[in-house]
This record gives C-alpha cells, structure tokens and sequence, in this order.
C-alpha cells in the first residue's frame, strides 16, 4: 500500500492515478474541513498523535511507501513524516508543487510570516487576505484597515475588526478574482506562496489592475527527497511497491 499524506489538489490527483495503475492507496486526511474533496482510494482522517505514533502506526501497517504531498506551509506533518518514515524504514517521498515566481509588471513585496504580513499593511487599506482559515488572528489587531477575508471554512476568532468573510473553495478563475477586487475597491493582496494553478488567477488579477501583493515564504522544509510534479510521485511510488513487493 501507497500511503499519501494529503489535501492538496496534487494529493488527490496521485491517489486517482495510482488507483488507476491498480495500486492500492490510502490517503491520510487532517480533518480541517468538515466536507473535504475525497480522493480515489481509501481514506483515512485525523491526526496520528506525534512522530513516534506516526513511525508506530507505520510500523503495524504494511506501507510499502509514503508521499508527503500535504501543502507547502503544513510543517508540521512534514516533519513528522520525515521522522517517522526513516524510523519505520518507510521510504519517503516529498511532492512540493513549485513556488510562484513575480513577473514583469508585478508588485510583490516578500515577508518571513503571517505577523509580517500585517505589519506590512498600510493604514487605511482594502485588502484581500487569502491566507486561509489559520494564523487569520496575526491580523486581529490591525484596526486601520478593511479585509475581505477569504476561506474555504470560517475562521476560529480573533479576526479583525473590519472586515467580510467570503466562504469559497477553489479553483477560481481570472474573471472572477477581477471582480472581486474591482467590487470591493481592494488595494492589497495577502497570499501565501502556495503554488500551483488553482489560485493563481488573483495574482493575474492583482497585476492586471496594479494591485500590490505581499507574498508569505514557504516555511523551511526538512530534507527530503523531492519531485515537483504528480507524473514524478507516481513513477516512484510504483517503483517503490514493486520493489519491496518482491
Ligand atoms: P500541520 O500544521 O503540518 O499539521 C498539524 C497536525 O495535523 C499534524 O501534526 C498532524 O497531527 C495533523 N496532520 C496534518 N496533515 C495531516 C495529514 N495529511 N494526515 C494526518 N494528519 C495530518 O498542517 P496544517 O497546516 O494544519 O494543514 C492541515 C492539512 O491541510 C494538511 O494535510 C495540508 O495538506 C492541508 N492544507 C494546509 C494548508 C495550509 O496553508 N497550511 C492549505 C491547504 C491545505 P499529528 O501530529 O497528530 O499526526
């Protein structure tokens, strides 16, 4: 069995072709989001306690490979994963979609974290804070700006004092994410550096109107081997099962 640590669009895409290739997969949730996109496959939800429980549950389970395609900023269960595998001796994979890189004609203005961020808004701003449901309350104090806050489940309090919750789950497209920013007269974007297609479109949006973008770094991630894209996961992870299969 292929056990994929996931809630990432590439996650879910690696289930659906592995299933496809005749794999037998298992895809690890956190729990986050009440309704979450299932992937192919089985699946399992919720946290495995730590570390050492994660190596333990490896260890009583026949895993003959682990992908660790969870978001870019989910450090947590990163480094776990990349305690645990070499613990159980598991051979560990990392799926990291590339990073967004700023264009001709973009305004990017780069900060370490979520506290940074909120620290770079200037007074009197609209911003569209597309961060997500976590961290929302590093921007709880800024009390002289308006947010449209973006995210696919509503955020535990505090959040700021002014602002609009837009319940919403990607992918979003160009057209849209223009609108949304000519309706609510914003003039700032916060994102983290997530990557990918699916929410790339404010970005088009924000430098086709010449909004500014404060974009948060990835947090460091451990060492560990890694491919950027889903084609890559899916030849290693066939490779390792048939591998130890034998
Ligand atoms: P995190 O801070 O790295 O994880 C916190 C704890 O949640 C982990 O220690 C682990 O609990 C559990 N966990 C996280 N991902 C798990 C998984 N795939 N399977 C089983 N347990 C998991 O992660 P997070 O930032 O809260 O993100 C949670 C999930 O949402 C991730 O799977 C990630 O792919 C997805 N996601 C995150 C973001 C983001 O911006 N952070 C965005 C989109 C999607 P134990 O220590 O008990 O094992």
């Amino acid at each position: 069995m292929v056990l994929i640590l996931g809630g990432t669009a590439e996650a879910r895409r690696l289930a659906g072709e592995l299933v496809a290739a005749g794999a037998s997969v298992l895809t690890s949730l956190a729990g986050r989001v009440a309704r979450p996109r299932l992937p192919p496959g089985d699946v399992r939800i919720g946290g495995f306690g730590g570390c050492e429980a994660f190596a333990q549950w490896l260890r009583s389970v026949d895993v003959r490979a682990v992908v660790d395609a969870t978001h870019p900023f989910a450090e947590r269960i990163s480094a776990s994963a990349a305690w645990a595998c070499p613990a159980a001796g598991v051979p560990l994979l990392r799926l990291e979609r590339p990073g967004w890189r700023e264009r001709p004609g973009e305004r990017w203005r780069w900060v370490p974290d979520l506290p940074a961020a909120a620290q770079a808004i200037p007074s009197g701003a609209r911003v569209f804070l597309t961060t997500g449901r976590q961290g929302i309350s590093a921007f709880a104090a800024v009390s002289d700006a308006w947010f449209l806050v973006r995210c696919v489940q509503a955020p535990d309090p505090p959040l700021p004092a002014r602002h609009e919750l837009l319940l919403a789950r990607g992918p979003y497209a160009l057209e849209g994410e223009g609108e949304l920013l000519d309706a609510h007269r914003i003039d700032l974007l916060i994102t983290k550096d997530s990557g990918g297609a699916h929410t790339e479109p404010k970005l088009d949006a924000a430098r086709e109107r010449g909004v500014p973008v404060v974009v948060v770094r990835r947090p460091p991630r451990p060492e560990v081997p890694t491919v950027a894209t889903v084609r890559e996961a899916r030849t290693w992870a066939i490779a390792q099962a048939l591998t130890q299969g034998r």
